[in-house]
């Protein structure tokens, strides 16, 4: 399978690592990305000699966000078939936002965080906003030590990405100090919060990936897949599932208000006009404005 944006590598037996792999953007999100990156999974998930999923990132950043200049949804309407079941993301309106939003992040997301597989993330640099719907739904993450999450949403007048898992990976407090202030949480934080399984040198990020996968991968295939199931079962016990499309319908509300008020489904004054423009060509990922 031939890709733009993405990598499919099998770095040692019973391995895939799955790459993003548009790293003159920063590895930011566009409709295509995102059907790739779904594509790539659903093949390591179903690839019989597979025991352990990687997600990396090629270049200095683990992801800006969301491609916040993509027309590509709006241009090229019929080339993306949902997967999800969500149906008529090219609607008019809030109906369509919220069919795609539905498909590309939350859909997305839960399907991967649910692949009956140990999964493991490779984050290094910067993880903004839509960046951290590529690195939460792994079930390990290990950062880098100049790794950085921040969600910067709140900024632009939406209260936090699409998958509200911020409690549920930062605790109640941090999550609000990272939306309400843009706090940046950074490596050891993480690790710190429980959101990071371990920190290790920029040099050693992808040894140290491999070698866990690899250790990971001498159980066996059932029990790993039973044992995921029984953690994931425990937080959507806890509500998990139910609290978060609560907020993905204030989310939803947020970029209807946006619409009404700007014209644009986020508020304008959140963004950074100058990093928008830079992030493509290589400089720093976009990000919101810190009110001073
Ligand atoms: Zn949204």
């Amino acid at each position: 399978m031939a890709w733009d944006y993405i990598l499919l590598e099998r770095p040692a037996e019973h391995i895939a690592r799955v790459v993003l792999n548009r790293p003159e953007a920063r590895n930011a999100q566009n409709t295509q990305f995102l059907y790739e990156l779904n594509e790539a999974y659903e093949e390591a998930a179903q690839a019989e000699d597979i025991k352990v999923i990687i997600t990396a990132a090629n270049g200095p950043h683990f992801s800006s966000g969301h491609d916040l200049r993509e027309r590509d949804h709006l241009e090229n309407q019929d080339r993306y078939r949902p997967v999800t079941g969500a149906m008529g993301y090219h609607r008019a309106g809030a109906e369509g936002r919220m069919a795609r939003e539905e498909e590309l992040y939350t859909g997305f997301c839960e399907r991967w965080r649910n692949i009956p597989k140990p999964t493991i993330a490779a984050v290094q640099g910067r993880c903004v906003a839509g960046g951290l719907l590529l690195c939460w739904p792994s079930d390990l993450i290990i950062a880098a030590d100049d790794a950085v999450f921040e969600d910067v949403t709140v900024a632009m007048g939406i209260p936090g990405v699409e998958v509200f898992a911020h409690p549920w990976e930062l605790g109640p407090r941090k999550a609000k100090e990272m939306l309400f202030a843009g706090a940046q949480i950074n490596a050891e934080e993480a690790r710190m919060l429980g959101m990071v399984n371990r920190v290790v040198p920029r040099a050693e990020l992808e040894a140290a990936t491999l070698a866990l996968a690899q250790q990971i991968a001498l159980r066996p295939s059932f029990a790993l897949k039973l044992a995921k199931q029984a953690v994931n079962n425990t937080q959507d016990a806890q509500g998990r599932n139910a609290a978060m499309m609560g907020a993905f319908a204030m989310h939803q509300l947020a970029h209807s208000h946006c619409m009404e008020v700007h014209g644009l489904p986020v508020d304008p004054g959140g963004i950074n006009p100058g990093v928008a423009a830079t992030y493509a060509v290589g400089d720093e990922p976009w990000r919101a404005k810190t009110p001073s």
